[in-house]
């Protein structure tokens, strides 16, 4: 079956100064993440109470100690994130840009959102509005998260070999993936596309630990898979562990995968943990601290005791959220303090963090979704940056933003993105 992506009628306002200052902590964090996936230590430490609990990331950090103990293979770094934010609405009325998450893995739509400014320039028009269409802006994260494939590829070295793109058993978004594979092959670089299993069945590794699909060499994995359990059964964490071992640049390698948790996102926010990280650079680290909201640890202990009390007193102040990517997760209002008020005394309380909740001030837009009666909703939106970064041995040769997604949901979904059937593709009108 195919239907058309879901989008809103009409762009929507964004504050111009809050949309630079996205645009200018992108390349901060991507050097963040990549800071975060060389350092051993602190991706231990940070982990080790939800490993504990969490039977995924711990399964993820297994694979993750495993290549690190038999030395690895791969020696150039890819990076593709997208950093997510809302505008928080403040008791004066004015917005203040606040980072939701950061996804190092899979991070989709920079291809489908590639088309959406010349949808919303169109139905400007079509109202009359040629003068608002032309202040749409360009928008192409396709070119340039394909830049950054290419340039992995490039430095892999090796004409011959392939891009593999990992793709799910039933694919749902491969239009928005093949906006990518189209620039890739418009440099006259070959992709192919695979499922865990194929790998699992058909792939290996020479004895420098090339890899090897089909009997042609891959020069870079990207994963559009691999992020939430229901992705894995025994042969794909076979295969998982199999790319990880290789040579090939993986996008993103197990590392960078670990540095995307919410439990790494709320270790961050601790005084002096960015310091840490990021030594010699305080306006990277004054530019990334100002977008964060509070985030708080439900570790075992007196700190996590005395905010999950607050929590369960006040549960619209906050938002729970496991280990978990992809939309739908995470727990509001009544439901958070149910779940919380269950779990407040078991080490499962540990699986969990709790973020500050961000209250945008919502606006009319009409979402326009295959099969749902076309209806003018009140509406939030969050900002999306794409990231995208190379590194060579220790050698960063590539950092740049790629662009921008909007997405915009009805009020009453506290949860959910485009692909949970919640959100819409949207354009941002500055203001
Ligand atoms: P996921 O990895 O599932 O995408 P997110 O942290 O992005 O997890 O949360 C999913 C959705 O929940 C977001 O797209 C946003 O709409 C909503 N959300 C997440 N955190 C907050 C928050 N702190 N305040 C308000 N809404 C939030
Ligand atoms: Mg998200």
């Amino acid at each position: 079956v195919v239907n058309y992506a879901p989008f809103t009628l009409l762009p929507s306002a964004v504050p111009r100064a809050l949309f630079e200052q996205a645009y200018a902590v992108q390349q901060d964090f991507n050097l963040l993440v990549d800071a975060i996936s060389q350092n051993k230590g602190f991706l231990e430490q940070t982990l080790a109470s939800t490993i504990k609990v969490d039977d995924f990331t711990a399964r993820l950090f297994r694979i993750y100690m495993q290549v690190l103990e038999e030395g690895l293979a791969q020696t150039v770094f890819l990076g593709i994130n997208r950093s997510d934010y809302m505008f928080d609405c403040g008791l004066d009325g004015t917005a203040a840009l606040r980072q939701i998450e950061i996804n190092t893995i899979a991070a989709s739509f920079g291809g489908l959102t590639s088309r959406t400014a010349d949808v919303h320039g169109l139905v400007l028009k079509v109202l009359g509005k040629t003068k608002e269409a032309s202040h749409l802006l360009p928008n192409n994260p396709a070119e340039g998260l394909a830049l950054g494939i290419a340039k992995a590829w490039e430095l892999y070295g090796s004409q011959r070999a392939m891009v593999m793109f990992l793709v799910e058993e039933v694919q749902r978004n491969i239009f928005d993936q093949r906006c990518v594979e189209n620039e890739l092959w418009n440099r006259n670089i070959r992709v192919i596309r695979r499922r865990f299993r194929d790998v699992f069945e058909r792939g290996s590794l020479d004895a420098s630990r090339r890899l090897y699909m089909d009997g042609q060499e891959v020069a870079v994995v990207y994963y559009r898979e691999g992020y939430v359990p229901q992705n894995y059964n025994q042969q794909n964490w076979e295969a998982r562990l199999l790319l990880e071992r290789s040579r090939a640049v993986k996008c993103p390698d197990i590392a960078t995968q670990l540095a995307g948790t919410k439990k790494v996102q709320q270790e961050l926010s601790r005084p002096g943990t960015l310091e840490k990280l990021l030594p010699g650079r305080p306006e990277a680290i004054a530019r990334i601290r100002a977008t964060f909201a509070g985030l708080y640890s439900l570790d075992e202990g007196e700190e996590g005791d005395r905010i999950a009390a607050t929590a369960i007193a006040d549960p619209d102040r906050f938002v729970l959220k496991p280990q978990r990517e992809g939309g739908g997760n995470n727990l509001y209002g009544e439901e958070l303090r149910q779940v919380l008020e269950k779990i407040k005394d078991s080490p499962e309380r540990t699986s969990y963090i709790l973020m500050d909740k961000i209250k945008p001030q919502p606006a009319l837009n009409y979402l326009l979704r295959a099969h749902s009666p076309l209806q003018v909703s009140e509406c939030i939106s969050e900002l999306g940056i794409f990231g995208v970064y190379v590194r060579q041995g220790q050698e960063l040769v590539l950092n740049q933003a790629a662009g921008h997604l909007l997405r915009t949901k009805a009020i009453e979904h506290a949860d959910g993105g485009v692909a949970a059937g919640v959100a819409v593709l949207d354009t941002p009108f500055l203001v």
